[in-house]
């Protein structure tokens, strides 16, 4: 038997990757509810996601195991005609130009005329035709590697809210091996972050036969709750929600797992899927030292604040999904998406659903600040960005704490270490380790299950 600790998304496609092989399983889950950080509340008739709202659509496996479950025509990808993206830049939301990818320019008109950045930080940008690409392959920050190949000001105004600001993290600590590793990929075979991203873009207009530009992101309908609800409904080992694992011994099966109404349990192999803090707690007495390196994958807090609309209320509308705001405008929040822009059906006809992001390495007291302080702050920036004076039809508050891994420089060479130290039959996975997206949660799970 299998007991797989944790019923968040790496949880729950663990258990169903074991389930498909035939393996007997139990899934434990401390809260009471399944899905962690996927969470979904249906509010009216908006579509309000707590925690994740899409999946990249470049990594298969999360459309992969949406349709083995039978989810296949339900899913539903970004409306890609408005999938512009702003940076606030001096005060003002600015859109990304045309042609970038990401980071990288393509284009080179609108790139030239964009107001985000000086005269010299575009021509220091364009050096990176010049500069020799690093040679060894060590791993280094993301602050390093832009400022290696862009310079400064394209760090502080393009890579570290578009690169750092999705993971909550700090460019000066973030691992570019661990979160970017196409870019050193580019790099290496290029010479130039540019060249190669030109390249890469040709050969996926020649594969793409069709002329569409392919999807970006996905989710459903009903919003990814639905891929939860579809893994519960399907799972058929024993599922147990509100049962804490509360320590990890030796037994004479394999291990043996003190729950937290008080009985244990008898496992041959355990999948631990929490967050790393506790992973670390439960591993410290089997294997310290694993416990020791888990314990060093810091993680910070963050929070979503979704608010209805009318579509009018909004007097200076973004014509894209939302907007990415550096740390250098010292902002309170650190995005907004408007998520009824993002996918169609998040919001009834004629109203506008928003989503504003606070927290993380940037501004992690506003976890601790009152629903009411929440919202007030949220409003001046509203006012502010978007022209919003009118009161919200609602406004839902989401805390997620310390629910971000960080990766580190040095990340992928830490869990290197640690898969190794495992004592046989213990196994970790989700995403605190290999890739934080739905889809790498999942596709940690299949893995892992493969290794069992
Ligand atoms: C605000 C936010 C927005 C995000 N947006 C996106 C996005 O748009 N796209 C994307 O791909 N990713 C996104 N992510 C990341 C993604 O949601 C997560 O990486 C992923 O859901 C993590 O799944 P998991 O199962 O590994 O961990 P979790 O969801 O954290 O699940 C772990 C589970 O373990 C349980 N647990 C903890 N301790 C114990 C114990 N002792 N015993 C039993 N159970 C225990 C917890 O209750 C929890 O349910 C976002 C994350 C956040 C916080």
């Amino acid at each position: 038997m299998i007991a797989i600790i944790g019923g968040g998304i790496s949880g729950l496609s663990t258990a169903w990757f074991a389930q498909k092989r035939g393996l007997e399983y139990v899934v434990l889950e401390a809260s009471g509810r399944w899905g962690g950080k996927l969470q979904t509340e249906k509010i009216g008739d908006f579509v309000v996601e707590g925690g994740a709202d899409s999946f990249l659509a470049t990594k298969p496996w999360a459309a992969a195991l949406a349709r083995e479950l039978g989810l296949g025509e339900r899913l539903l990808g970004t409306n890609d005609t408005l999938r512009t993206i702003y940076i606030l830049h001096n005060g003002q939301p600015v859109a990304l130009p045309e042609g970038m990818q990401l980071i990288v320019p393509t284009k080179f008109w609108p790139f030239l005329k964009t107001p985000l950045l000086s005269l010299s930080g575009k021509l220091r940008m364009g050096l990176d035709w010049l500069i020799p690409p690093r040679t060894d392959s060590a791993d280094e920050t993301i602050g390093s590697f832009v400022r290696r190949r862009f310079g400064q000001e394209a760090l502080e105004k393009l890579g570290e809210p578009l690169l750092s600001g999705i993971y909550s993290g700090e460019s000066e600590r973030q691992s570019l091996l661990a979160t970017f590793p196409r870019y050193r990929e580019l790099e290496t075979e290029f010479g130039s972050l540019i060249r190669g991203t030109l390249a890469q873009k040709n050969k996926q207009a020649q594969a793409n036969k069709s002329g569409k530009r392919p999807v970006m992101f996905q989710s459903f309908p009903g919003g990814t709750q639905e891929l939860v609800d579809a893994l519960v409904e399907q799972l058929t080992g024993t599922l147990r929600l509100g049962t804490s694992v509360t320590a990890l011994g030796p037994s004479r099966l394999g291990y043996s797992l003190s729950l937290s109404d008080g009985t244990t349990l008898a496992a041959e192999q355990v999948i631990v899927t929490t967050p790393a803090s506790v992973a670390a707690t439960l591993l410290q007495p089997l294997a310290p030292r694993v416990a020791e390196q888990l314990d060093l994958i810091r993680a910070v807090s963050t929070g979503t604040l979704s608010l209805g609309f009318r579509t009018e209320d909004i007097k200076r509308p973004l014509n894209g999904f939302g907007m990415v705001i550096p740390l250098r405008e010292k902002r309170p929040i650190n995005a907004l998406t408007i998520s009824s822009v993002k996918f169609p059906s998040r919001a009834p006809d004629g109203h506008a659903l928003v989503r504003v992001f606070f927290g993380g390495s940037r501004t992690p007291e506003t976890l601790e600040k009152t629903d009411d302080e929440i919202l007030a702050m949220a409003k001046v920036q509203l006012l502010d960005i978007l022209g919003i004076t009118a009161e919200p039809l609602f406004h839902r508050i989401f805390r997620w704490h310390n629910a971000n891994p960080q990766y580190d420089a040095g990340h992928l060479d830490r869990i290197d270490v640690l898969e190794k130290s495992l004592p046989p039959g213990l196994h970790l996975t989700g995403c605190a380790y290999r890739g934080v997206g739905i889809p790498d949660c999942i596709h940690q799970a299949e893995e892992v299950v493969g290794r069992l």
